[in-house]
């Protein structure tokens, strides 16, 4: 008998279910039905998983479970189809994640971290500091959860929630592999974006892996003294160095490298920075998401020069398309960079 008590089944991919059933003394095919019970269905009450055999479901039932995240309180926009999500881990820790639904799309913003150490100036969950990685088991389940509480299907997921995702690569690339099984939640690599601050070692290790998720550059500066004083790691990993490893991989029109830039008041978004902008990305096929900065309890401010800056952008442009971020869920303060618990 296993010894694995109190262990969550979800998280675990396909070879570790596997193994789980070899281990009870099942044969290995049950591994995938389990995979499917989970990820496919999502069904998350063992009785109910009708293939399993009543002995492994048993076994199961004693030494293993099927957790999911509790949640803690919901927030419905009342200018949009957006719901913000607090959920409370099993060590009663609070994290966010947003849904949003516009037409037929439904995109996640979701969690990767309890905090985060990178430390933007601007960023709410960076003052948080880091608290810890979420495993895989958690960044599935808010997704689970959420699929559980809304009917329109999940399309998009994007981990623009609480975290540096490329600071818990592992788990993260895990939970990825796992929504894009066909035989999970069969989501297209198109349809799951990664956005990292820019952690040099692990872009260079997602581009070795020739790993086809959407990766997406929190730029938010078009130089390095600006860059410098909005995140502090651009001191140790700066943006040529970025840009340089960027360009060594063969993102194209099809599967373009994305840039964000938050835009705020008077730091970074003046005419010539704009400018200064494009000249830094020329050569290099993109999209810019250019990002209202949605204002937190600190001096930042949301720029007034959105629109010239846009247009000067575009003026100055070669081979990126320019798109503005839609502010979703404002009034709830489910936008990007907001999502921080004050309950800490
Ligand atoms: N840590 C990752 C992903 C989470 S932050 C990263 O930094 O990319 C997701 C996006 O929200 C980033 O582009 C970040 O620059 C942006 N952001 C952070 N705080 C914000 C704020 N107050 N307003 C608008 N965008 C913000
Ligand atoms: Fe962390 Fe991203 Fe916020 Fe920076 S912007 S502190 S990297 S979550």
């Amino acid at each position: 008998m296993s010894s694995d008590t109190n262990i969550n089944l979800i998280g675990k991919n396909l070879q570790e279910l596997e193994e789980l059933c070899e281990k009870n003394n099942f044969p290995k095919f049950h591994g995938m039905q389990l995979f499917k019970w989970l990820y496919n269905k999502t069904n998350t009450s063992i009785k109910d998983m009708t293939n399993i055999p009543e002995k492994l479901k048993t076994v199961i039932s004693h030494n293993y479970n099927i957790n999911l995240i509790k949640v803690e309180q919901k927030f419905y926009s009342k200018e949009d189809d957006t719901i913000k999500y607090l959920f409370k881990t099993k060590d009663k820790r609070l994290i966010e994640s947003v849904s949003m639904i516009d037409d037929s799309r439904h995109t996640l913003c979701i969690s990767s971290q309890i905090g985060c150490s990178v430390d933007c100036s601007f960023c709410s969950t960076g003052k948080m500091g880091i608290i810890r990685n979420l495993d895989t088991g958690e960044i599935i389940e808010q997704i689970i959860s959420i699929k559980h509480n809304r009917k329109k299907p999940i399309t998009n997921i994007v981990f623009m929630g609480m975290g540096e995702p490329f600071l818990n690569y592992n788990n993260v690339i895990k939970a990825c592999e796992i929504l894009t099984s066909p035989a999970g939640f069969n989501l297209s690599t198109k349809r799951i974006t990664i956005s990292t601050s820019g952690i040099l070692p692990k872009i260079e290790r997602y581009i070795n892996e020739k790993q086809k998720y959407k990766l997406a550059i929190s730029l938010n500066a078009s130089n390095n003294t600006m860059r410098n004083q909005l995140i502090p790691i651009n001191k140790k990993w700066p943006i040529e160095d970025i840009l340089n490893t960027i360009k060594k991989y063969q993102f194209n029109k099809y599967k373009p490298i994305m840039f964000e830039y938050v835009l705020i008041n008077g730091i970074n978004d003046s005419s010539n920075n704009a400018k200064e902008l494009a000249s830094l990305l020329k050569g290099i096929p993109c999209k810019i998401n250019i990002i209202p900065y949605n204002t937190i309890n600190n001096d930042y401010k949301r720029s007034k020069n959105i629109e010239i800056f846009i247009n000067t952008l575009n003026k100055y442009k070669s081979n990126f398309r320019v798109l503005i971020r839609k502010n979703k869920g404002q009034d709830i303060n489910a936008a990007c960079g907001q999502l921080a618990t004050n309950n800490e």
